[in-house]
């Protein structure tokens, strides 16, 4: 299966800046999707400025709500009009900075499909939970409560303390948690959770790109900080 690299752009990114990004990366690269979320003012600016490529431009949240009296948040059903396809749902940074539960997150989910959006879940210990030897149980509640029943999308796996550290796990507990992630689809999901493509998240860069995407079970990556520089995004799809 072809594999995904995700950008999330997170709080960074400007109006001004987004031309030449978009130029850089319409040079695309093979057999690999490739999927960019910058904050919601940009997905239209970022989707007009990559024209006619075959880049996917994604949202890093929604609400769960349709639409109402919400002041400051945006529903899912804006985003498809906008014309993201995405969107990444219970990041950690939300989960921790917006104390968003993972019940939340299924509610967001359901409003992103009812929308025809593809949500991208997030799941992940911190490092408190990891050095607690917690990491399996953990993510396998976070899978439990945020995806709905007949859940369709895709799942990243972001161990907490290897965001934005430079610090990833060893290929070893890359597979085993990827495994554990596939075995958890396969019970809650049947069928569906078979396929789904699990993204690993964490401090991927250039250089450690190919050795992570050659991990049995990873089927992609979610990279913030290396998305934000086309050449760098890129490199990282090349080693996909
Ligand atoms: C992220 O924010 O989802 C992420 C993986 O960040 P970074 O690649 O910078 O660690």
């Amino acid at each position: 299966m072809r594999q995904m690299i995700a950008g999330n752009w997170k709080m960074n990114g400007t109006l001004a800046g987004l031309s030449a990004y978009a130029s850089a990366l319409r040079q695309g690269v093979e057999g690999v999707d490739l999927l960019v979320c910058p904050p919601f003012p940009l997905i239209r600016p970022l989707i007009e400025a990559l024209g006619d490529a075959s880049i996917w431009v994604g949202a890093q949240d929604c609400d769960a709500k349709r639409s109402g009296p919400h002041t400051g948040d945006v529903s899912a059903d804006l985003l498809a009009e906008l014309g993201a396809r995405h969107v990444i749902l219970g990041h950690s940074e939300r989960r921790a900075d917006h104390g968003e539960s993972s019940t939340l997150v299924r509610d967001k989910a359901r409003a992103a499909s009812a929308a025809g959006l593809v949500p991208v879940i997030c799941v992940g210990e911190t490092e408190a939970e990891r050095d607690a030897h917690e990491t399996e149980t953990v993510v396998r509640a976070q899978l439990a409560g945020s995806l709905p029943d007949g859940f369709s999308g895709l799942i990243a796996y972001e161990p907490v303390w290897a965001i934005g550290s430079g610090k990833t796990p060893s290929e070893d507990e890359v597979e085993a948690m990827h495994r554990a992630i596939r075995a958890s689809l396969k019970k809650q999901l049947g069928e569906a959770g078979e396929a789904m493509p699990i993204l690993y998240g964490g401090s991927v860069k250039p250089a450690n790109a190919e050795t992570l995407m050659r991990i049995p079970e990873v089927g992609g990556a979610l990279v913030g900080g290396a998305s934000l520089k086309a050449e760098d995004f890129l490199a990282i799809a090349s080693a996909a």
